[in-house]
């Protein structure tokens, strides 16, 4: 156990905008805002994860699984509800490639192992997991199956709990495994509710995933779309053909203003004359990337991707455009850094909708927040695309309010989540997940009777509430 205010403060709350704000003690905040954890744990093993919940619940101590601690809605925060104590349980050392299936396809992955460490492991099968996150470089494989992950090439691997295949959750109740078959009819599927339970119901130990072998080919290239409606019209068009290329990202005008500017440099202005000349006057950049075996199976892939996007005018511009994107596809966070020193309000967030209301929550999402910021620039892409609908993700960069940056950025959250659960349009989260932030948008998305379910099987696998908190599950006056 670990007491170091060093260790303690290193984990304290996630990645979000309010975290970053809160540690850099923006706009007067001051450090004792912060939910310091009052100790760390690490334990090494399964048993020793199952020995501190007994622990904790017989001194009454309130337990937050802690993983890569990349959460951006309040997943880690050291809440402790009704009980005197918290402690931070840190997975760090569930580190190991427990076991391979190489004949299923099958490999089992500690709970603490970061997206790196995965594919390394794997790679060494000759095999990868294919879930790349923008926040893989920190993140593990306890925390992408508790939140319901998305890599960017959901397209191709599918998301985090598509991969699930099994898991084993430590709980004040005992140990739980769950999934000895590729499919099964025995009743709901439990697997579905240890993943996505963000550290209420358990603590999951080790996750068994589907992986495959490591592709031996990959090709990124950028098109380019006239305007919005066209491209989310040949994303549907592509997603309900099956002709989805495995990263397929669409970025409205802002965000390509944006990125072009950012990987075009002078060639830009030229750029945008060729692209004048193609009858292109609202660019919207579209990067798709494609893994595989060999150069044949991608080019036939890609022909009848680019078959149908000729039908929507888009124009290619060769591998440049998608290399640049795939370079970047880490360097969100720093960026976000240098923004936050710069006195920009600068956020995301993301949700999902059908196709037919995809266009409208997105007008509705982006006024929004031009009601509660101002002058703010707003940009969007789609970068996970399914036959009925697809997600949105929101960039927001606004100045910052210095006197109360928090207050600021409550007002500009309730604004967009009330427009996302109004109707409701759209879901609450599509792989962020719930945590602190969307708590009380929840009962909007499942109804009373789906807040009930879950409370049902929280007070099953942990009676006494040691599980992280005031996650999740709305306030009970919520
Ligand atoms: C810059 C940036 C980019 C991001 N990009 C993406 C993206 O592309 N796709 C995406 O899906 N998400 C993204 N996220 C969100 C975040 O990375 C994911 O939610 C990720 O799955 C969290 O993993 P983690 O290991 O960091 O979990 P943590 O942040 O440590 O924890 C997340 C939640 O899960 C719980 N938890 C963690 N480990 C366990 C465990 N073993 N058992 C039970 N509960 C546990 C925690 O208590 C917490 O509630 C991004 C975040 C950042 C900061």
């Amino acid at each position: 156990m670990l007491t170091d205010p060093l260790e303690r403060l290193g984990r304290t709350g996630g990645l979000s905008y309010l975290d970053l704000v809160r540690r850099r003690s923006i706009g007067g905040r001051t450090p004792g805002e912060l939910a310091i954890p009052d100790a760390v744990v690490v334990p090494a093993d399964p048993g020793q994860v199952q020995r501190v919940l007994e622990v904790c619940v017989s001194h009454d101590v309130a337990v937050v699984p802690f993983g890569g601690g990349t959460s951006v809605v309040g997943g880690v925060t050291a809440l402790r509800g009704d009980k005197h104590a918290v402690i931070a349980l840190d997975l760090a050392r569930l580190d190991e490639l427990v076991s391979v299936d190489p004949v299923s396809r099958i490999a089992v992955l500690g709970a603490g192992v970061r997206g790196p460490d995965a594919e390394r492991l794997l790679a060494a099968h000759g095999l990868t997991l294919g879930h790349v996150p923008q926040s893989f470089e920190r993140a593990t494989i306890g925390g992408f199956a508790a939140t319901r992950s998305a890599g960017q090439a959901s397209s191709g691997y599918g998301r985090f709990e598509d991969m699930v295949s099994g898991v084993r959750v430590a709980t004040p109740r005992g140990d739980w495994r769950l999934g000895v078959a590729p499919a099964s009819a025995a009743g709901p599927d439990l697997r579905q509710l240890a993943v996505g339970s963000e550290g209420t119901l358990g603590v999951i130990t080790e996750v068994a995933l589907r992986v495959r072998p490591v592709p031996a080919v990959r090709r990124f290239e950028g098109f380019v779309l006239d305007g919005w409606e066209r491209g989310s019209s040949a994303m549907r068009r592509l997603a309900q053909s099956g002709a989805l290329a495995d990263v397929t990202r669409l970025s409205d005008v802002d965000e390509t203003e944006v990125s072009l500017a950012l990987n075009a440099g002078w060639k830009t202005l030229l750029l945008r004359r060729y692209l004048a000349a193609r009858g292109v006057r609202t660019p919207c950049l579209l990067v798709l990337g494609w893994e595989g075996a060999s150069k044949r199976e991608i080019a036939s892939r890609r022909k009848k991707t680019v078959a149908l996007l000729r039908e929507f005018g888009a124009v290619g511009l060769g591998s440049s455009p998608g290399e640049a994107w795939e370079r970047g596809r880490f360097s969100g966070p720093r960026q976000r850094d240098a923004l936050l020193d710069a006195g920009v309000c600068v956020e995301t967030l993301e949700t999902a909708a059908h196709w037919s209301k995809l266009d409208r929550l997105r007008d509705e999402v982006r006024s929004a927040l031009r009601g509660a910021l101002g002058t703010p620039i707003v940009m969007c892409h789609i970068s996970h695309a399914y036959e009925t609908g697809a997600s949105l993700y929101f960039t927001v960069l606004a100045a910052r309010d210095d006197a109360d940056p928090i207050g600021q950025w409550e007002r500009a959250k309730r604004a967009a989540c009330e427009a996302i659960t109004g109707g409701p349009l759209g879901t609450i989260s599509h792989h962020h997940a719930v945590g602190v932030d969307h708590a009380r948008y929840l009962r909007a998305e499942i109804g009373d009777l789906g807040v009930d379910v879950l409370r049902a099987a929280k007070s099953a696998v942990d009676p006494t509430g040691i599980l992280n908190p005031g996650k999740l599950l709305p306030a009970e006056d919520s």
